[in-house]
């Protein structure tokens, strides 16, 4: 197989996700590999004929792969945990632009610690708490610390939302991309979301158990006003404000949907 002829394979099998594959799997773009030219060596032809059908049979780049690249980081994912989203680099970006001097910031359901990595980069003032409930998300977020050189300035811990919140220390704010799709939504996910733990998507019945649960039981773990940082899903900006007994102001992604939410007391 010439890479010209893998160039048209790809293009026509996976139209506008050809680029992120072609990045992932040969690290330039579909139009480099075509200029390559020639045959490409067998070993090349038939792991890339491996990937091509994972990634056929729904199975996200992201878990195929092990990284997903998010604001200027390569987070480290595996299947089990939520991959991150551009979506929520707004919220990254908010919180390095508003964090208080000095802050300590809890990254509560951090999955694979992409949001507390990249605002620890940026924010070298700052520390982070990161909880959440499930083992691999802990493991996975030590990783991405680690290997940013950030874990120094992270404590990372086991924590249920509608647990115990005595095990976190005080913080100044709270960042938190919780799961937020609501029960009719699940049932329509598309395949290659459906690959990602439930756990990490499902919000409850009305998609807000979350919310109303953290924004409640938060009320006594911040050292002066209440600072929360919400990842929202696109058409839960009407409701959020209804939540919070706070003022709070709903931002847009960069599709023009309504995706983060803060609450200031
Ligand atoms: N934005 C994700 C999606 O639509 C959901 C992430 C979440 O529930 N926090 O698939």
């Amino acid at each position: 197989m010439t890479f010209e002829q893998i160039y048209r394979d790809m293009t026509a099998r996976l139209g506008d996700e050809a680029a992120a594959f072609c990045w992932y799997f040969f690290d330039r773009s579909p139009v480099c590999v075509r200029r390559d030219g020639g045959e490409a060596p067998p070993d090349t032809v038939k792991k890339y004929g491996e990937c091509m059908e994972r990634v056929l049979s729904g199975e996200p780049m992201q878990y195929i792969f092990g990284y997903a690249p998010f604001y200027d980081l390569k987070i480290l994912c595996e299947p089990g945990v939520l991959i991150p989203r551009y979506d929520t680099e707004v919220l990254v970006e908010e919180a390095i632009k508003t964090l208080p001097p000095g802050s300590v910031f809890a990254d509560i359901c951090c999955g694979t610690g992409c949001i507390a990595a990249a605002v620890l980069k940026h924010r070298p003032d700052t520390t982070a708490v990161c909880a959440d409930i499930s083992g691999a998300a802990l493991r996975l977020t030590r990783q991405n610390l680690q290997n940013n050189f950030l874990d120094g300035r992270a404590s990372v811990i086991a924590f249920d939302v509608f647990g115990d919140w005595n095990v976190l220390p005080k913080v100044d704010a709270i960042l938190c991309n919780p799961p937020y799709i609501n029960e009719a939504d699940m049932k329509k996910l598309p395949e290659n979301v459906r690959r990602e733990p439930a756990e990490a998507l499902y919000g409850g019945v009305d998609g807000l158990d979350f919310y109303r649960r953290i924004i409640s039981a938060s009320a006594g773990i911040f050292k002066g006003a209440p600072h929360i940082i919400f990842e929202i899903g696109y058409d839960q900006g009407k409701a959020l404000p209804l939540l919070s007994p706070y003022p709070c102001k709903i931002k847009k992604d960069l599709s023009g949907n309504d995706r983060i939410c803060i609450i200031r007391g």
